[in-house]
C-alpha cells in the first residue's frame, strides 16, 4: 500500500484539506502522514505583532488537535524551516509520495517546486482551492500587460456562481450600490459591541510563549482572536446579527470612537482558511433574502469579498515578482519613525489610526487606505518599507493581498495596473468622512502656515509635483483641475513649506524600538 504524506501549510486551515481528500482516495487512511510545521524562520522574518504571531501559532495547534481528535496521524513540526521539517519527516517516515496544496504566496509556491529536490522525495502540488476564482477565473485569457478593472471581473463571479441574482438580472437592477455607501458616522450612532472570543489552554500557553520573543511588536490589548473553525463561524454569525445592516451605509466612515465601526473583522480567518469564502457571501445573502440586511449592505459586503479579495488575488499572480519593484512615482523616502511604536506625528488621525494597529493589529478598509496609504504616496514613502510595515503589524497581512493592495490600490507603485486611479485626498476629505479633526492641532481645510494640516499641505504639493502625469489620467481630471485655484504665490510657496515638513520625518531605522 503507498504511504502519503500531507503537507499543510500555516495559511491553509481548511476544513476539510483538499490534499488531504485527494490523498484518501489513493491510499488506505492508515498510510497517511499530515505534516504541520511551525518555521521559526517564517515566525521572526519581521518585528511582528505579538497577536499575528499568537493567531498564526494558535491556529495551527488546534487544527493539528483537531486532526488528531479525527483520527488522523499528526506529526507537527517546531523547526527552524520548512526545509528541515521536511528532510526530518523523511528520514522518520520515508514516504512514498508527499502531497501538498499550492501556496497562495508566490515565496511558498516556489519553495514547494523545491521541496522534491530537498528531500528526494516526489512531491505533488494540488491546484489552490482558498480563492472562488481559481475554480473559474474572469482574468485568465486577459494578457498581463493589460489593465483590468475590478467591477466586470465581480459581475463575471456573481454570474457564475449565481450570488445575489434573480433569474439573469442583479437583485435590485444593479450590480453596485457604492453609491449608497458613503456616509459618514453620526455622533449619535449607537456602535456594536466587540466579538471576544476567550481564551482556551492551547492559547493561554502560546500568549504566554509569544510574550517571551525579544523580536515580536508586544500589544498591551488582550488577545481575543477565534483560532478555530467554530470559533471563526461564531465571530461570522456575531457580524451578520450585529454589524451586516450598517455595513454598506458607514463603509466609509472613520471615527475615534472606534477601530472596527461596521466592518467584518472576517479577513484573519478568510486568509487561513477558517472561513471559507463562499461560506460568508452566502450567510450574507441569507441575511438578505430574510429581509434581515438591505441590499445596500449586503451587496457592498459580497462585493468586498467576491470582487475585491478575489480580483487581487488574481492580480497578485498576474504581476509578480514585478509589484515587488513597482514605483512608478520614485517614492524614496523612509518611512518615518512614528508609524512603529513610541512616537507620534502629531497628526491626530494618523495618530490614532497607527496606535490601534500596534493594538489590535487592524484598522478598517478605509484607515488603511485614505490614511496610511494616503499619507505615504503623498510623502513619497518608499513602497518595500511600506508594505513592510503592513506585514509586520496587521494579522491579516499575507504576501498575496499586501502587494495589490499597497503597491497597487494604495500606493499606485504599480502605474495602474489595478486600480484605475491613485486614491489621494487632502485633509478635508478626511474631515467629511471622519471625527478625528476637531480634536487635531492642525486644520484641515488649510494648506500652508503653521496649522496646515500636513495632509491637505502634501496634497497639493503631490498634484504640483506630477501635474504633467496627473493630466493624462481621466480619472484624476477634477483633482488636477483643482490647482487652478493655487495663485502664483501658492504654487511656490506649498513646495517650499512641503519640504521644510517632510524634512522633520525622522526615519524608523532611527527607532529605538527597532533595534
Ligand atoms: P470588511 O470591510 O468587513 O470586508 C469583508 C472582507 O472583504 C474582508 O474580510 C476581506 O477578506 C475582503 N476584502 C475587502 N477588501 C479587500 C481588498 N482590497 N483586498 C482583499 N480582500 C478584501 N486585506 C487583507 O486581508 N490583508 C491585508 O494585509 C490587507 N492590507 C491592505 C492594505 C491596504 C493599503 C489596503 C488599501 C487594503 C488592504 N487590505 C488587506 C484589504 C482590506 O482593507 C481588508 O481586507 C479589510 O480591511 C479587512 O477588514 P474586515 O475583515 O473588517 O473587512
Ligand atoms: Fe488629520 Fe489633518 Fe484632520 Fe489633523 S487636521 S486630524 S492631520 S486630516
Amino acid at each position: 500500500m503507498r504511504t502519503i504524506t500531507v503537507a499543510i501549510l500555516g495559511d491553509q486551515l481548511q476544513h476539510t484539506p483538499p490534499a488531504l481528500t485527494y490523498a484518501s482516495q489513493l491510499t488506505d487512511p492508515a498510510h497517511i502522514r499530515i505534516m504541520l510545521v511551525e518555521s521559526q524562520a517564517r515566525l521572526t522574518l519581521r518585528p511582528y505583532h505579538s497577536h499575528k504571531i499568537t493567531f498564526i501559532i494558535s491556529a495551527l495547534r488546534h487544527y493539528a488537535h483537531t486532526l488528531r481528535q479525527q483520527g488522523w496521524q499528526v506529526d507537527y513540526y517546531q523547526v527552524d524551516r520548512w526545509r528541515t521539517a521536511l528532510q526530518r519527516h523523511i528520514a522518520d517516515h520515508g514516504p512514498d509520495t508527499i502531497v501538498t496544496m499550492a501556496g497562495a504566496e508566490y515565496a511558498a509556491r516556489s519553495a514547494q517546486h523545491r521541496w522534491q529536490a530537498w528531500c528526494g522525495t516526489p512531491v505533488e502540488i494540488l491546484p489552490n482551492t482558498q480563492f472562488l476564482s481559481a475554480a473559474h477565473n474572469p482574468l485568465a485569457h486577459t494578457p498581463t500587460h493589460k489593465r483590468t478593472v475590478m467591477e466586470p471581473f465581480y459581475r463575471a463571479l456573481r454570474q457564475h456562481y449565481r450570488i445575489l441574482m434573480d433569474g439573469d438580472e442583479p437583485c435590485g437592477g444593479t450590480w453596485n450600490f457604492d453609491h449608497a455607501n458613503r456616509k459618514p458616522l453620526p455622533a449619535r450612532q449607537s456602535l456594536p459591541p466587540p466579538c471576544h472570543i476567550p481564551l482556551d489552554d492551547i492559547t493561554t500557553q502560546v500568549c504566554a510563549e509569544v510574550a517571551q520573543m525579544p523580536a515580536v511588536q508586544h500589544s498591551t490589548t488582550p488577545f481575543t482572536l477565534a483560532v478555530t473553525h467554530a470559533d471563526a463561524a461564531q465571530v461570522l454569525a456575531h457580524f451578520i446579527t450585529h454589524r451586516l445592516p450598517w455595513f454598506g451605509d458607514y463603509e466609509d466612515a472613520m471615527s475615534q470612537r472606534d477601530h472596527q465601526l461596521f466592518h467584518s473583522l472576517l479577513s484573519p480567518y478568510l486568509n487561513v482558511g477558517l472561513i471559507e469564502p463562499l461560506t460568508a457571501i452566502q450567510a450574507a445573502e441569507a441575511a438578505y433574502r430574510t429581509g434581515y440586511a438591505p441590499l445596500n449592505a449586503v451587496e457592498g459586503f459580497i462585493r468586498q469579498i467576491l470582487g475585491w479579495r478575489e480580483y487581487m488575488y488574481q492580480s497578485y499572480w498576474r504581476h509578480m515578482p514585478g509589484l515587488r519593484t513597482a514605483n512608478t512615482w520614485d517614492a524614496q523616502r523612509p518611512l518615518p519613525a512614528w508609524f512603529w511604536p513610541g512616537p507620534t506625528s502629531g497628526m491626530h488621525c494618523l495618530d490614532t489610526t497607527i496606535d490601534r494597529v500596534w493594538q489590535h493589529g487592524y484598522t478598517h478598509h478605509i484607515e488603511r487606505l485614505m490614511l496610511i496609504s494616503n499619507f505615504c504616496v503623498l510623502a513619497g514613502i518608499d513602497p518595500i518599507a511600506v508594505n513592510e510595515w503592513f506585514l509586520a503589524g496587521y494579522i491579516d497581512a499575507y504576501d498575496w493581498v499586501m502587494w495589490p493592495n499597497v503597491s497597487g490600490m494604495g500606493l499606485h507603485a504599480d502605474g495602474g495596473l489595478i486600480a484605475t486611479k491613485p486614491y489621494i485626498a487632502s485633509g478635508t476629505y478626511i474631515e467629511k468622512m471622519g471625527d478625528f479633526c476637531g480634536s487635531c492641532r492642525y486644520h484641515p481645510k488649510q494648506r500652508q502656515g503653521d496649522a496646515a494640516c500636513p495632509f491637505t499641505l502634501l496634497y497639493w504639493n503631490f498634484l504640483l509635483h506630477h501635474e504633467q502625469t496627473l493630466r493624462t489620467q481621466p480619472r484624476m481630471g477634477p483633482a488636477v483641475l483643482g490647482l487652478r485655484h493655487l495663485s502664483p504665490a501658492d504654487r511656490d510657496i506649498i513646495p517650499i513649506q512641503a519640504q521644510q515638513w517632510l524634512a522633520t520625518m525622522v526615519p524608523s531605522h532611527d527607532n529605538p524600538t527597532q533595534e
